[in-house]
């Protein structure tokens, strides 16, 4: 992969080199578990990176953001390792955290919200998805049921969520509600709360696929949150416009972390099948084997160019709205054959701890589905497809 500019290399340079040579020892560390690294393994992991000068490397001193097509070179090398992009502060939830509020949130907001998550000095969480069983929002975020209600200068919220990753542990909450008022104002709202709040219980974290995430992904019940008007972000009613402004992008970047981690996992597959024997010769030599390895080296390929392509539309101007579906679905499909390929290369090592490749091979599955499942982008892209048809016509 070429840097598009001379700072994307640098920066990228020294986050590979941070992530291969600091974060990737840590692989084992038993700070790890099933619902992602531990907060004492987070703040050890920053203070090292803040100590290289690789902490939250996509936003420069003077709070500017690199390109997405900058950040695309450097998310993918600080993805080398699932550990990487929370040592040096460019992981889910808080990147697409920061990306909004550095949009949306006033000078204030700012200053008590984002400067402590750019620090790393926090993690933060995003309260959308409700829990199936309640009927909640989902694929489809118009039916959330989560209530925001003005009483004097606070709003009033209620309502359960599910899968909200970080919410364990985090210090700063974006939630999701819809206002019941009746002047036009109605509607989708985020706000910024400080984290924990008695008026939040976690009821439970969700035993799931994936372990990349600190705090994992909570079942949260709200009630009677009273959140100070000045802490809703942007205006009420608009919050499904500022999901877009948060998510095209931020599906993105998912796109290029877990880039990094198949580059990673291929590398590992690669060595294995050079050093592996298996009827009197190594694996690489069997053209099945050799034949994934090349297939591998195709999706990646296509995958990279994809990202870039989808950053280059994001830098020109476009909401990204078609070309981040089309790259959520083309990369994410593409990945989870990667990783399954390098599962099957490396035969019963690759379901074992022992690498990172059954990591991968389960968080990719997940990336699947969230920031929208396949079906759901393909759903929308059809939607498109027909609108412009229906507008040639005329
Ligand atoms: C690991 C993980 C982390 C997450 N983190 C967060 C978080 O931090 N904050 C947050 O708010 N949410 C989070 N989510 C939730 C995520 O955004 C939702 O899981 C996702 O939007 C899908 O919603 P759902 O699970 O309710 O699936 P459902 O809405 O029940 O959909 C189930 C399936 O139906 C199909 N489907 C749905 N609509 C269509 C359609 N129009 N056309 C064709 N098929 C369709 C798809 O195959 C889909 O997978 C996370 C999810 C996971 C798995």
């Amino acid at each position: 992969m070429t840097a598009p500019t001379e700072r994307a290399r640098t920066i990228g340079a020294a986050v590979e080199a941070f992530v291969r040579d600091v974060v990737a020892p840590y692989e084992s560390d038993p700070r790890l578990d099933a619902h992602g690294p531990s907060d004492a393994l987070v703040d050890e992991l920053r203070g090292k990176a803040r100590a290289a000068g690789v902490l939250t490397p996509h936003i420069l001193p003077d709070g500017t953001h690199l390109t997405q097509r900058e950040t695309a070179y450097v998310l993918r090398q600080s993805g080398l390792s699932p550990l990487g992009p929370i040592a040096v502060n460019t992981a889910a939830p808080d990147e697409g955290n920061m990306y909004l509020l550095g949009k949306v949130g006033s000078d204030d907001q700012k200053r008590r919200f984002l400067d402590p998550l750019m620090r790393g000095d926090a993690r933060s969480a995003f309260f959308m998805t409700e829990p199936a069983a309640d009927g909640g929002a989902g694929s489809d975020p118009s039916m959330m049921q989560t209530t925001a209600t003005l009483d004097g200068n606070h709003w009033v919220v209620n309502g359960r969520k599910a899968f909200i990753t970080g919410a364990e542990g985090a210090k700063v909450g974006i939630v999701m509600a819809k206002s019941d008022a009746t002047d036009g104002t109605g509607g989708a709202c985020m706000f910024l709360v400080d984290l924990p709040d008695p008026a939040i219980t976690i009821e439970r974290v969700l035993d799931t696929i994936d372990s990349s995430m600190p705090g994992g992904h909570a079942v949260v019940r709200i009630d009677n949150l009273r959140i100070p008007a000045d802490q809703m972000l942007g205006h009420s009613g608009e919050g499904f416009k500022y999901a877009q402004i948060r998510l095209a992008p931020a599906r993105l970047s998912h796109c290029m972390r877990w880039l990094g981690a198949c580059v990673r996992a291929h590398e590992i597959a690669t060595d294995y099948a050079n050093r592996r024997h298996a009827f009197g010769k190594v694996l690489i030599d069997h053209e099945g084997v050799g034949f994934m390895l090349a297939e591998n080296l195709i999706d990646l390929k296509q995958a990279e160019l994809m990202i870039d392509w989808c950053a280059d539309a994001l830098d020109g101007g476009a909401n990204g709205g078609p070309e981040s579906s089309m790259t959520k679905v083309a990369v994410s499909e593409a990945l989870m054959r990667v990783a399954d390929r390098c599962v099957q290369v490396m035969g019963g090592t690759g379901v074992t701890g022992d690498t990172i490749v059954e990591q991968v091979f389960r968080e990719i599955r997940a990336f699947r589905i969230y920031d929208g499942p396949t079906e759901v982008h393909k759903w929308s892209l059809a939607k498109k497809i027909k609108r412009d048809w229906k507008a040639a016509q005329a």
